[in-house]
C-alpha cells in the first residue's frame, strides 16, 4: 500500500471544503488530507495543507500524523519491525500478538486526546510591527538614556515591535522561535515609566481573535520574554526579571548575560522557567513584595526544572517597587 496514493488533499468543492489554519488561524485557506480508502474521511482535523506558503507554511502530512499516533495506523500491528510481515507470514496466530493487540486496545479505550499544539501567533503580524516605520515611547526612551547603538542591539536581540500609535510590543518568542504572545504597552518617553491608565495593557491575540484572525478557541501560553535567546546563547549565565523593560535595560548594562523576564511577579512557576534547565541563574526580583515572593518559591521550583540559582539583592534597600531599570 502506498500512502502517498491513498491519503490525498481534499479537492476544492466550494468553500465548505477549506478550513480555518491551525496555524495562521485564517479562515477557508486550510486543505484537509482525506482518506481515499475509507469513504474520504479526514485523517483529522488538523492534518493537511495551509494555502497561505509563504506566511504560514503550515503542513502535517498524514505520515507525519500516523508517525506521531501510531496506534491511528490501521496497520498498527505490523508497524513495529519485528512484525514488518505479519500479513504475508506464516505465523498468523493470534495469540503471538496479543501483547500488540491489548496494547492498542488500552489506547483506544484511553481515548485521550493527543496534547493540544501550543497555540501561536503568525510570524506576518510580528513583522508588520518590525517594518511599519513606528518608533515605540519605550525604545525612544532607551536611546534617549542609553543611547541608539546600544538600544538599537537590544531592540534586534528581542525583536521590539511598535504599533503604528506609537506602543511597544513585547513578543514572547519561545525556545523554539514561535511566537507564543504579544503585549503591548504604553511607556512615558520622558520618564520611561509605564502610563497607568484602563486598557494601557492589551494583548495581541485579544484583538486577533476579536477580528477573527484567530480561531476561537486560541489559547495564550505564555513563555519567557527572551526565551529564544537562551538557544543562541547556551554558556551565558541567565538573569531573570520580572519586566520587560528591566531585560532591555540589563541587556544593555550587563550584556555578560542573557536577560529574560517573567511577565509578571506570579509569572515565576516551573512551567515557565523549565527551559532553565542545567543553567546558572541569577533572579533579580523588584524590590519589596517580589523579593519575599520569589524567595519563598524559587528552592522548589529549581529543583523541579533542575537549575543552579542565586537571589540577587541588588535592589534591597534601593526603595519600594524599585528595580534595575531606576538605577542610573
Ligand atoms: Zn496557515
Amino acid at each position: 500500500m502506498n500512502n502517498s496514493y491513498r491519503y490525498q488533499l481534499e479537492r476544492y468543492r466550494g468553500r465548505g471544503t477549506r478550513y480555518t489554519c491551525p496555524q495562521c488561524g485564517r479562515k477557508y485557506t486550510f486543505t484537509r488530507y482525506i482518506d481515499t480508502e475509507n469513504n474520504n474521511q479526514y485523517i483529522s482535523d488538523n492534518v493537511g495543507k495551509c494555502n497561505r506558503l509563504d506566511k504560514c507554511g503550515y503542513h502535517y502530512t498524514p505520515k507525519q500524523y500516523f508517525t506521531d499516533n501510531p496506534w491511528k495506523r490501521d496497520d498498527f500491528l505490523v508497524a513495529d519491525g519485528s512484525l514488518r510481515h505479519f500479513t504475508d507470514s506464516p505465523c498468523k496466530r493470534k495469540e503471538d500478538f496479543s501483547f500488540f493487540l491489548s496494547y492498542r486496545e488500552n489506547e483506544k479505550k484511553k481515548n485521550t486526546p493527543p496534547p493540544r499544539p501550543i497555540c501561536t501567533l503568525p510570524e506576518w503580524v510580528v513583522e508588520r510591527s518590525l517594518t511599519n516605520g513606528a518608533v515605540s515611547d519605550h525604545v525612544q526612551w532607551l536611546m534617549n538614556t542609553y543611547g541608539e547603538e546600544e538600544t538599537e542591539r537590544v531592540a534586534k536581540m528581542y525583536g521590539i515591535g511598535a504599533s503604528m500609535q506609537g506602543f511597544v510590543i513585547f513578543w514572547q518568542r519561545d525556545i523554539e522561535g514561535r511566537v507564543r504572545a504579544g503585549k503591548i504597552m504604553d511607556y512615558d518617553v520622558v520618564t520611561g515609566k509605564r502610563r497607568k491608565y484602563a486598557g494601557a495593557i492589551g494583548w495581541i491575540h485579544a484583538i486577533m481573535r476579536r477580528e477573527g484572525e484567530l480561531p476561537e478557541d486560541w489559547e495564550l501560553t505564555q513563555c519567557l520574554y527572551g526565551e529564544h535567546l537562551l538557544k543562541e546563547y547556551p554558556d551565558k549565565i541567565v538573569a531573570v526579571v520580572e519586566a520587560y523593560k528591566t531585560a532591555h535595560v540589563g541587556a544593555i548594562l550587563m550584556p555578560d548575560m542573557v536577560w529574560v523576564a517573567t511577565d509578571s511577579l506570579q509569572g515565576l512557576t516551573a512551567e515557565r522557567l523549565a527551559p532553565l534547565r542545567g543553567r546558572f541563574v541569577v533572579f533579580f526580583p523588584d524590590e519589596g513584595k517580589g523579593f519575599q515572593l520569589w524567595q519563598e518559591r524559587l528552592p522548589q521550583i529549581a529543583q523541579e526544572v533542575g537549575f543552579k540559582y542565586q537571589l540577587s539583592t541588588f535592589m534591597e534597600g534601593k526603595g519600594d517597587g524599585v528595580d534595575i531599570a531606576d538605577i542610573p
